[in-house]
């Protein structure tokens, strides 16, 4: 007779090995998340696996503890290759299979563009057993010859619908092609339709789908709420109106364009609040810099297009903030699935036009979400608000500054024709120089975290409705 199954078993009745799971406890994994004891057996047999599930539900450790396991320590050369769409989520997967294989001397180097090829090359000549990177960075190490791809036994694609969709398939199967010795393929995809399907046939036969209902379950765990905005006021008005009664302890602001991602942000930070973007201009040393300030939770806010923030996991982010609701409804459930991760609770609230409530109807009747509606005040209460708590704000800071050499000017000033005038030109100057302080803040030493300005006393409340 069979034994009976274990519903909650341990990394140990999985068959891992001591060592890895000295590795996983290093990085404060008890036990083996549900997508985790779903792939974790087949891809230890070496099974080739398609696997659909959740953003954030431990997909990399699912693939990455088994993958692991099996390579030789004593073979210095690349036996694992992983394939990732963007640079953060390569080097993120690099960090979290570092950390997982660290008690078996399992090295790992991460290969992408905008990074130094030298000091790539250089990690891969030095006994990497794995090797993750980006498409186009792993094909320029093929042709410089620092890889192989004949001495990968096993290869990942991560994301391999975003991948594809980025125009990545002659790449990917350049790469596949020359894997001539390659014994397992594993494929992490939302969807397993149309160019994935077509690689899988190419690549993979008997393949093991394990199918954990990625879309239903992106949403547990996080509140719906959204927004509707009107047209009486400019756009920034409304964002910086949700953003002053929701009170976000930490958020992702997601943009649809490269540039709505350097205007929110520039909005935000001239408003005293640290916010800075990322989007797939920035170089990636500055990528780097600001993924680490949110993560460590030196930044409050980040900004971000769908492409620059794709598969990133910050863990303890609050809230995730639809600027504006994506083209492709799919997505929204990748942007959501930056909040509420493993065992958290996290908001979403989406800013949407009129014209685009039909959108969220959509969302509720393919992925079962709930949406409650909060309303704006009218807009002349929203002005009102506004340049309320930046009169209350001025007065606190006015309070405390030593400017009596300015005042005969500021009298001067006052009975001037051209008295708003001016005055509108100095607050512009002082909301100016507030996003410039932002701005260095953040090219602070890490020692020296920017504080946020001081709470507003004088809040907003929304008035709330429930659509259900
Ligand atoms: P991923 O889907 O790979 O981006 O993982 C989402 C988050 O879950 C990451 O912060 C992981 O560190 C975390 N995680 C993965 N496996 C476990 C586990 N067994 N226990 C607790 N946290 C985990």
């Amino acid at each position: 007779m069979n034994p009976p199954a274990n519903d909650n078993p341990t990394f140990d009745d999985l068959g891992i090995a001591p060592d890895i799971i000295l590795g996983l406890s290093d990085r404060g994994y008890r036990r083996p998340l549900e997508v985790q004891q779903a792939a974790m057996k087949p891809i230890l047999e070496g099974q080739n696996v398609s696997l659909r599930s959740k953003t954030g539900s431990g997909k990399t450790a699912a693939f990455g503890i088994p993958l692991i396991q099996n390579l030789d320590p004593d073979e210095k050369y690349p036996q694992l290759l992983v394939l990732a769409p963007t640079r953060e989520l390569a080097g993120q997967i690099a960090e979290d299979l570092t950390g997982i294989g660290k008690h078996r001397k399992i090295r790992v180097a991460a290969v992408y563009g905008g990074a130094s090829i030298q000091a790539q090359i250089k990690e891969v000549k030095q006994g990497a057993h794995v090797v993750v990177g980006t498409p186009g960075r792993l094909l320029d190490l093929v042709r410089r010859k620092v890889i192989k791809p004949a001495s990968f036994q096993a290869v990942v694609l991560d994301e391999a619908d975003e991948m594809l969709s980025m125009g990545f398939f002659e790449d990917v199967s350049a790469l596949m092609d020359g894997c001539t010795n390659c014994r397992q393929l594993v494929i992490l995809s939302a969807s397993l339709e149309t160019d994935v399907a077509a690689l899988i046939d190419r690549y993979a036969s008997d393949v093991v789908r394990i199918d954990l209902s990625a879309d239903v379950l992106s949403v547990e765990g996080i509140h719906n709420v959204y927004y509707v905005i009107g047209d009486d006021l400019p756009m920034h008005h409304y964002l910086l109106h949700v953003l002053a009664v929701e009170q976000p302890k930490s958020a992702i602001v997601f943009v649809n364009t490269r540039k709505d991602a350097s205007l929110v942000a520039t909005v935000m930070a001239r408003e005293g609040l640290q916010a800075e973007m990322i989007s797939g201009e920035l170089p990636q040393s500055e990528r780097e810099r600001v993924m680490h300030a949110i993560r460590s939770g030196e930044l409050r806010f980040l900004v971000a297009t769908d492409v620059a923030a794709r598969g990133i996991d910050i863990s303890g982010l609050t809230h995730v903030i639809n600027h504006s609701l994506p083209e492709d409804p799919a997505v929204f459930l990748h942007r959501v699935g930056r909040t509420g991760r493993v065992d958290t609770q996290g908001t979403s609230i989406s800013l949407i036009t009129g014209r685009r409530v039909h959108t969220l109807g959509l969302l509720e009747r393919r992925f079962g979400i709930k949406f409650e509606e909060r309303r704006f005040p009218p807009a002349k209460e929203m002005e009102k608000d506004r340049t309320d708590s930046k009169l209350e704000e001025l007065i606190q800071a006015a309070d405390v500054a030593i400017c009596d050499g300015y005042l005969v000017q500021s009298r001067a000033i006052l009975v001037h024709d051209q008295a708003e005038q001016i005055v509108a030109y100095l607050l512009r100057c002082h909301a100016d120089r507030v996003h410039d302080e932002q701005r260095a803040a953040s090219n602070r030493p890490r020692e020296k975290p920017q504080r946020d300005r001081p709470e507003r006393k004088r809040r907003p409340r929304p008035v709330r409705k429930n659509r259900r």
